[in-house]
């Protein structure tokens, strides 16, 4: 690893919550299916995807949840270009209007090889919720239905998101410094 420091926080705990309020209603509003399927993406996304999910049920929203863990990343901050599946779905996706959950929208390699695997399973319908956007990095030509908030081109971590395994405990988004 090398040496760095994680000291600016860029999205409290209490920011990221709010957010994700008006998200989970966002999807509400424009969901009406009888066959939900909400999807997390492993492991980034367990922190952002169990406090949306949490709200599911205010909002009558009633969906069957599954997780599949997918790797592009090695274990430093630069992506190797190569999605593959280590975990796949277990339900039956065939027909399902389908929202994969990630934590955050970088290259873009990773999410678009999630939805052409779902359209390949045979999903009605896919969409994509993401708790980051960093549009500068885009390489893939994808964009998040539903996205909580837009960084620049830094490394963060926390809420789920890792770098070299760590920080995910953390509540908060924070910028990772190498100095
Ligand atoms: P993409 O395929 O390049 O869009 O990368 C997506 C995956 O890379 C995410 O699901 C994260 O696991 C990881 N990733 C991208 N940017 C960051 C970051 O700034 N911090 C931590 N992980 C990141
Ligand atoms: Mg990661």
């Amino acid at each position: 690893m090398e040496p760095h420091n994680v000291n600016n926080v860029l999205f409290t705990a209490d920011q990221i919550h709010t957010r994700i309020h008006e998200m989970i209603s966002e999807i509400a509003q424009t969901t009406e299916s009888d066959n939900l399927l909400m999807i997390g993406i492993l492991r980034g996304s367990f922190m952002f995807f169990a406090d949306l999910v949490r709200h599911c049920n205010s909002h009558d929203l009633h969906p069957r949840i599954d997780f599949m863990t997918l790797e592009s990343y090695g274990s430093g901050t630069e992506s190797s270009g190569c999605v593959r599946i280590t975990k796949d779905t277990h339900v039956d996706v065939s027909g399902a209007d389908v929202i994969l959950v990630d934590d955050i929208l970088d290259s873009g390699r990773t999410l678009q090889f999630a939805v052409r695997h779902m359209q390949n399973k045979g999903a009605r319908s896919v969409r994509t919720c993401t708790l980051l956007d960093k549009p500068d990095r885009r390489v893939a030509e994808i964009t998040s239905d539903f996205n909580g908030f837009t960084v620049d081109d830094l490394f963060v971590v926390g809420y789920g998101l890792d770098y070299d395994s760590r920080y995910r405990e953390l509540p908060y988004i924070a910028e990772v410094s190498f100095s």
